[in-house]
């Protein structure tokens, strides 16, 4: 881990010319992404999951960046100063929601990270949450229980059931950062509920993982997400046309499929009522 922290700058300049194969990490065998599919996964019976504070609206202007892998939002805390988190279902902890960002493809092929019942979605979103009994990032980065990401399917309809309002608002500032290291600030009178945009919360796959970027450490549990957010192509398709650190169009920004292993996979579906959980 020291080495991975030691060369963690080195590491920042990565690529997905090889989707990963041609990172020099040091993997071992909790790797992320990985091939979820229901009839594979142990059954779970946990608890619900619970979403503290996802109902507050961003008390500040969002900034969204680019920085050559993907674009990142840092999650401000609610007008009221709380931040949201997760806790609940088998964590020992309270994770606070620190960023979200995004992997996706092409106008021609689809780029989410996990694939669900052996296939990829147009896009995934991950919304990154720090262990709170730890005060840095640099150590949370060494513990095995440091991050909580949730891992969202984006598909891609025509009409969506449900229109994801924040979500399009985010997805269209991303015409604003085309370029390596643009931010840009915008307002956000939404919350990360919004962003969830109504999907079902506490049907989920679960599963101990890594970062899916350089050093790709083994500090992730997973919830992944089997149910897609749709978004209309006329949003999503901002996200095609942005650039990397070498000028290069940003496409296809996601690690191939990882092994297994010894691993377990946890799927949840059991339903609970609803608003019970906002
Ligand atoms: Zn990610």
């Amino acid at each position: 881990m020291n080495y991975v922290l030691r060369n963690y700058a080195k590491l920042s300049h990565f690529n997905y010319d090889k989707n990963g194969k041609d990172w020099k990490v040091e993997a071992g065998k909790q790797q992320s992404p990985i091939s979820l599919a229901k009839e594979k996964a142990v059954r779970s019976s946990a608890p619900r999951l619970t979403f503290v504070n996802y109902d507050k609206t961003f008390g500040s202007p969002l900034k969204l960046t680019n920085n050559g892998h993907t674009i990142t939002m840092v999650i401000p805390p609610g007008a009221d100063g709380s931040q949201p988190a997760l806790c609940g279902c088998m964590l020992e902890s309270i994770y606070k929601a620190v960023q979200l960002h995004f992997h996706w493809g092409s106008p021609h092929s689809e780029g989410s990270e996990h694939q669900i019942e052996f296939s990829r979605y147009d896009a995934e979103m991950h919304i990154v949450h720090q262990n709170c009994a730890y005060g840095t990032k640099k150590e949370a980065l060494c513990a095995p229980d440091g991050y909580v990401v949730l891992g969202l399917m984006l598909k891609i309809a025509a009409e969506p059931v449900i229109n994801p309002k924040a979500l399009n608002k985010v997805c269209m500032e991303a015409s604003q950062v085309k370029k390596y290291d643009m931010s840009s600030t915008f307002k956000g009178e939404f919350s990360l509920r919004d962003i969830l945009a109504g999907m079902e919360r506490q049907e989920f796959f679960t599963y101990q993982g890594s970062l899916t970027t350089p050093p790709c450490s083994e500090v992730v549990n997973w919830f992944v997400f089997p149910k897609p957010i749709e978004i209309s192509k006329r949003y999503l398709k901002h996200l095609w046309n942005l650039s990397d650190d070498r000028g290069r169009p940003l496409l296809n920004n996601f690690r191939e499929l990882q092994d297994l292993h010894e691993r377990n996979v946890y799927y949840r579906n059991q339903m609970w009522p609803k608003n019970t959980n906002i």
